[in-house]
This record gives C-alpha cells, structure tokens and sequence, in this order.
C-alpha cells in the first residue's frame, strides 16, 4: 500500500512531500504518518540536487486534519505524553532545520498538527478557497498545541495575537490567517504548486526572508488574561491556562526551551480527564454527521427489504415500519409552518435562513402579524452577530410569506407544525392539512413530548408523519430530536434527516415516547429539585450545588427560564405518563396560580427576581415554602439529582426510546447543556 505520505524531486530541484493518506477521507497524524513524514525528510535530505521543500497535500478538502484523537485519547499519564509532544516537536524541528527553504502549500483544512507544521516551514502559501480553513483548535478538545504551535506562533504574530488564536479554538479563512500573519501568501488553488515551486527555488536563490522580533505584550497582559479565562472557565478547564502558561513563560525565551515548556504542559493538560471527555464530546459530534437510520429500520438489503433481525424492537415502535429507503429530495426546497407563535417563527426564519422559501400560517392575525416581526427581529439579529450579511437577511426574509389560509401549502415538500401542544388541536389540523397538501409531503410536529402515533392517530397517511423537536431558541439551540412514530416509514424519515441536516442541526433519532428523550430526562431531574426545594432545602443550595458540578444554570433557576407554565403543565404531562415512577412536585402549580411564571413574566418572577443587575432569590416565595431550613451537602445534592437522570436515561434505554448511550449523551450536551467537559451523563455514570 502507498505510504500515507510521499516523496520526490523534480528535475528543477525542488522537493516535493506529500500528504495523501491512500484510504482515509482525511489526512491525519498518527504513527505510520509521522514515520512516512520522517523518511521523506531523510531520503530528501540526502539527494545532492534538492535545491528546497515544498510540503502539500493531495486531498480535495484537506491538508493535515491534526493528531489522530485516538493516539491523544490513549495517552495515559502525564510523562508519556509530555513524550509523545516531544517526538511530534522534533520531527516537525526537522523541516525548520533543513539547509534549504521549506514551504507549506495549503489548501484545505489545515488544523492542529497540520498547522504546525505549517509553523515550522520557512514559509506558508494557502488557497483562497472556503475548504480552505487554518488554526489551532486544541483547546476546545482539552490540550493544547503540544508540536510546537504555543512556541512557533507568538514569534511569528506575536505573543498576544498567538494567545488569542490559541484560545479562541477556531479554525479561520485562508484570507484572515493571512491579515493575522499565520500564513504569508494567498493563491487560488489552480496556481498553488507552481507559486510554491518558485517560491522555493526564488529563496533558494536569494536566501530566505528576514522576519522581524515581535514585540512583548504588555507589562500585566498575561495576568489579566489568566483572570479573564478563569472567571469565564470557572476554573474547570485546564488547557486554557496551560495555553496562557506555556505562551507566557516561553515568552524571550529559547526557541527550544519554549518547546520544552510546551510539551511539559501539554503533558499535563493531555493526560487529565477534561482532555479525555472534550475528545468523546468531539467524537459524539463528528459521528452525528455520519448517523444512518439503519439502527432503526434494518439496513436495506439488495431487494430492499429491511434485515428484520437488525431492527432493534423499541418498546414494540420498530415492528410494524416499512422500510423503504427512497431517497430524500435534495437542497432548499418549500416548506409549510403551521403556527406563527414562538417556535414557528423561529423555525420558519431558520428555514429561510437556509434558503427554503417558506409560508408561514396561522389562523389567529394578531399572532401571524407577531410572527412576522419576530422573524424579522432574528434576521436582523443575525446581521447583528455577522452571521448573515444584510443581504442574506434581506432575501432571507423575503423568502417568509405569512398567511391566513392555506395558499401556498398545496406545493410544499414538507409541512412543520408548531401550534398549541393539545392532541385535539393537532389532530384536527393534520385531517385538515392532509387534504390540502401531496400525498407525498412530509409532515412533522413540532411537539414536544405528545405520542406521534397519537398525533397521527386519524390521518390517512400516518407513514409521512414524525416529530421533527427543535429546541427553543431555535436560532441558538443546535440539537433537532427526529422522532419516529409507530407508524413513521424510513422515506419519511430519510427525507426529514435530510432536512434537519442540511439546516446546519444535530440530529438524534429517537422513538416516540413521553417527552422523548431531552425534555423526559431533564424533567425527572427537574421535579426531582423542586421535591427537594418542597422538603426545605434552599433555592440557593440547589442551584449552587449544580452551577458547581458545571451545569450552566441551576435548575430552578432553568425552571424561570423555561416558564413555571410550561413546568406546570410539562410536570402533570409526566405524572399522567409515568404513573408510579413520576411524583409531582405541586409547587410549580401552586406558583403559577400565585402568578409567579418565571423570567417571561419580567421582574416579578419566579424562585428569582430578574430586577437587579444580578438575579436574588425571590422573597415572595416564601409563602409557599414550609421554611427553607433543611441543610443538605452540595454533594449529596448533586448525587440525588443525577442519580435520577442517569436513572431515567438507563430506562430510555432499556426501552429503546434511545439506541445508544452516547446519544443520550449528544442529547442532553446539546439540549440541556449537560457540561461538556464531563464528557457525557452515561459517559460518566457508573455502571
Ligand atoms: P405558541 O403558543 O407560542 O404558538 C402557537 C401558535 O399556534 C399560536 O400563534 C396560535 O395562534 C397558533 N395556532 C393554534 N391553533 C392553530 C391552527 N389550528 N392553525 C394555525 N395556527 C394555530 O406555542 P409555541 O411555544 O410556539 O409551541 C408550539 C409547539 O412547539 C407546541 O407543540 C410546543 O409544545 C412545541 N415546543 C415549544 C417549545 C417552547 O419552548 N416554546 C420548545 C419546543 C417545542
């Protein structure tokens, strides 16, 4: 097999080293890379004609994609991969060492190790196109650059510049890395090789270009970075401040000392336990863009019929699905959103934004008019946070077309309904709506935790219809639960997976179920804090205990957020579902009636107030408290509540509402905002 990097010497001299890992989609660092990378140098080293180096790769959409995660995740103790920096350093040391000029050709991502290689060559030309991306992104999985990046960068940027990129995690356009000094040249990718190739034998000629000394940031920049990152980290992830550490220690050091410095560190941050979760949580992700409905519906074989005896029995939901995997129609297409109340103008401006012209209906004119102007507001947002320009807003917006009736509906590909979550509505509605679109329009609900084989219940074709559960805000939240009714065939949920993907969400496939899977797990976890807080413990000492375990908000702090309404209802949902395992907690009802809703209702409130700078908790709660006296250890707290929730996820399991652990852990990272660096709820759950 052709090694995954190669090597020759052109008749002109010049050297060429190339990465093309010859199965693999992507090029990445790992033991056979490195030792295919350390002959080329060799055996280049050695011919008498090589006059310079050009490095490059031979992939469409990829330079070096960065250090094989699996040999990061292997690392086990501090020494062993402060080892492993040291080898990658000395390698990639090589190519800065070499008598003759070497350049980096980039096209593609370049991350990570790729990007320090780049790093070490003399010079770097990258292409100008979008599959061109470049940075350090190591700190978002936990470590931090450890082959030489935290030395090379701020001698080549600057010190503060080079922190910045480090911490920021991001991979940049090929024409910002240039404005920020990372790469030196932009090309378009037909003439890359050539201006690489006279690049080289130009210095090779000439000698290489002089590179000034960068200044030091200044006096205190790094303290008051260090403080800025602790008080944004709340101190749970090492590898920010090891980034800082090794950038401002190596600072008017050696080049070789900065290295070691870095590898020491590297070791350190590498080896912990934040590093291992950030890469399942990486994993997690990358493996959501490859999911396949196989698991639920057999994989087709060449008749197509489903493998029945691959069809996992979810809770008695699989048997019974056709399995026919016709394919999902491609790019934009016309959507239908029924409900112009808080998620359907937020779904109907998200679709729009991704190019789907889309119309928006509601039967009630003061809330079409409302959706309007929300939708309006999220484009403008959008421009505000330069995720769109104000062009794209402005098609985007001209792609919503809000309606009374049903124009429009009779030539959608797919219809979202979002109005109010009562099963007589939305069953009458999708009767009404069956006659007015295709016989092969998909349909989805937006519910949140209603049966889909319930909500189906009286259309003639069940088989089209899912839940398709964005999250609220939809412009914000990342996750889409795809739920897949009794009835659901796989073309219907094909064409939906499609869809979801190509709006730029996460998709995790689910069965129908109470409350699914996100809104089932964090509401037996929900109750289960306001049955303590109803037992007398503190508002404060709940929410404590949790923001310190790393959630991102206490939970009745997340029940304000949510709406005691919505928690009231939701609560009553559960206990009428899951009679016996369920006991609800009557606060929520007893708030409600008190007025007291939650955020929504401004500063009056829930278990907070919202007037202040700062949210405090809310005195007027008093008088439904039986006095919060009982003391409780954070600890035990923490255990009691997430005890429930892996409790409740093993049951999803077992019942095959979920397939895997891991999805109930991409569900609740990306739905509740389950704290990333503890990798996952199972992830973390003993067994
Ligand atoms: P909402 O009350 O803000 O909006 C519902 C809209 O539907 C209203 O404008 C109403 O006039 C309209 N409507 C009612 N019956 C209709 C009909 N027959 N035809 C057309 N329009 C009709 O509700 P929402 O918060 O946007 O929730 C909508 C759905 O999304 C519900 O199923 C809810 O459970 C689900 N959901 C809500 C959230 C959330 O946080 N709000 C999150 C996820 C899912």
């Amino acid at each position: 097999m052709t090694a995954p990097v190669t090597y020759s010497v052109d008749a002109a001299g010049v050297g060429w080293i190339i990465f093309d890992h010859p199965t693999a989609r992507a090029n990445v660092f790992n033991a056979p890379t490195l030792a295919a990378l350390d002959t080329a140098i060799t055996e280049l080293t050695a011919r008498p004609t090589l006059k310079g180096i050009v490095v490059c790769g031979a992939k469409d959409r990829i330079f070096i994609a960065g250090a094989d995660l699996a040999d990061l995740s292997n690392l086990s103790d501090a020494a062993e991969a402060a080892a492993y920096s040291v080898r990658g350093q000395k390698l990639l040391s090589r190519l800065q060492e070499m008598r003759v000029p070497v350049v980096a050709a980039i096209h593609g991502a370049c991350a990570g190790g790729g990007t320090e290689l780049a790093l070490a060559c003399h010079w770097r030309i990258a292409t100008d196109a979008a599959a061109t991306r470049i940075g350090l992104p190591e700190v978002g999985i936990g470590t931090i650059p450890g082959w030489g990046g935290c030395a090379r960068l701020p001698r080549l940027i600057g010190a503060a510049a080079a922190a910045e990129h480090i911490l920021n995690a991001q991979l940049i356009s090929a024409a910002e890395a240039q404005r920020a000094g990372l790469v030196d040249e932009l090309v378009s990718e037909r003439v890359l090789k050539d201006r690489a190739a006279a690049t080289v034998l130009r210095f090779a000629r000439e000698g290489l270009p002089a590179r000034g000394t960068m200044p030091s940031p200044p006096l205190g920049y790094f303290t008051e970075l260090r403080r800025a990152t602790l008080a944004k980290t709340r101190g749970r992830l090492p590898a920010p401040i090891a980034a800082i550490d090794a950038i401002a220690e190596g600072e008017g050091k050696t080049l070789l000392d900065a290295l070691c410095l870095e590898a020491r560190y590297f070791g350190e941050v590498t080896a912990g336990p934040v590093c291992k979760n950030l890469i399942h949580v990486f994993r997690l992700k990358d493996r959501a863009k490859k999911l396949t409905l196989d698991p639920w519906f057999g994989r087709p074989n060449k008749t197509g019929a489903a493998d029945a005896a691959r069809i996992r029995s979810a809770a008695g939901a699989a048997e019974g699905r056709r399995s026919q995997a016709a394919p999902p129609h491609r790019g934009p297409g016309r959507i239908g959103v029924v409900g112009a109340g808080v998620m359907g103008s937020g779904i109907a401006q998200w679709l729009a934004a991704r190019g789907h012209e889309v119309v928006l209906r509601d039967t009630d004119a003061a809330a079409l008019k409302r959706g309007e102007s929300v939708v309006r507001d999220l484009f403008e947002e959008a421009v505000r946070r330069n995720k769109l320009t104000p062009d794209e807003a402005q098609s985007g917006l001209q792609r919503v077309r809000a309606v009374g009736d049903w124009d429009g509906f009779a030539r959608c590909d797919t219809v979202i309904e979002a109005v109010v979550e009562d099963v007589a509505v939305k069953q009458a509605l999708l009767v009404e709506l069956e006659s007015v679109v295709r016989p092969e329009t998909l349909i989805a609900s937006n519910t949140s935790a209603l049966p889909i084989e319930e909500l189906s219940a009286r259309m003639q074709h069940p088989g089209r219809m899912l839940g398709i559960h964005f999250f609220n805000p939809v412009s914000r939240m990342p996750l889409v639960e795809l739920v897949l009714g009794r009835r659901t065939e796989r073309a219907a949920a094909e064409a939906a997976l499609a869809l979801v993907r190509g709006l730029g969400k996460t998709p995790v496939v689910c069965c129908s179920s109470p409350g699914f899977l996100v809104t089932r797990v964090l509401f037996f976890y929900l109750n289960e804090a306001v049955l303590l807080w109803e037992r007398g413990v503190s508002t404060t000492a709940i929410d404590t205990a949790l923001t310190d375990y790393g959630w991102p908000m206490g939970p009745l702090r997340l029940i304000d957020e949510i709406g005691v309404d919505v928690t009231a209802f939701i609560t009553g949902e559960m206990a009428r579902f899951f009679p016996g395992r369920f006991t609800p907690a009557t606060l929520s009802g007893r708030m409600n009636a008190a007025g007291l809703k939650g955020r929504k209702n401004g500063a009056s409130s829930g278990f907070y107030r919202y007037d202040g700078r700062k949210e405090q908790p809310n005195t007027a709660m008093a008088a439904l408290a039986p006095g919060q006296s009982v003391a409780m250890e954070p600890d035990k707290i923490v255990q009691h509540l997430m005890e429930r929730m892996v409790a409740e996820a093993r049951l999803c399991l077992a019942e095959g509402v979920a397939q895997t652990p891991d999805d109930i852990d991409l569900a609740l990272l990306l739905g509740a905002g389950f704290p990333a660096w503890r990798g996952g709820l199972m992830h973390g759950a003993a067994s």
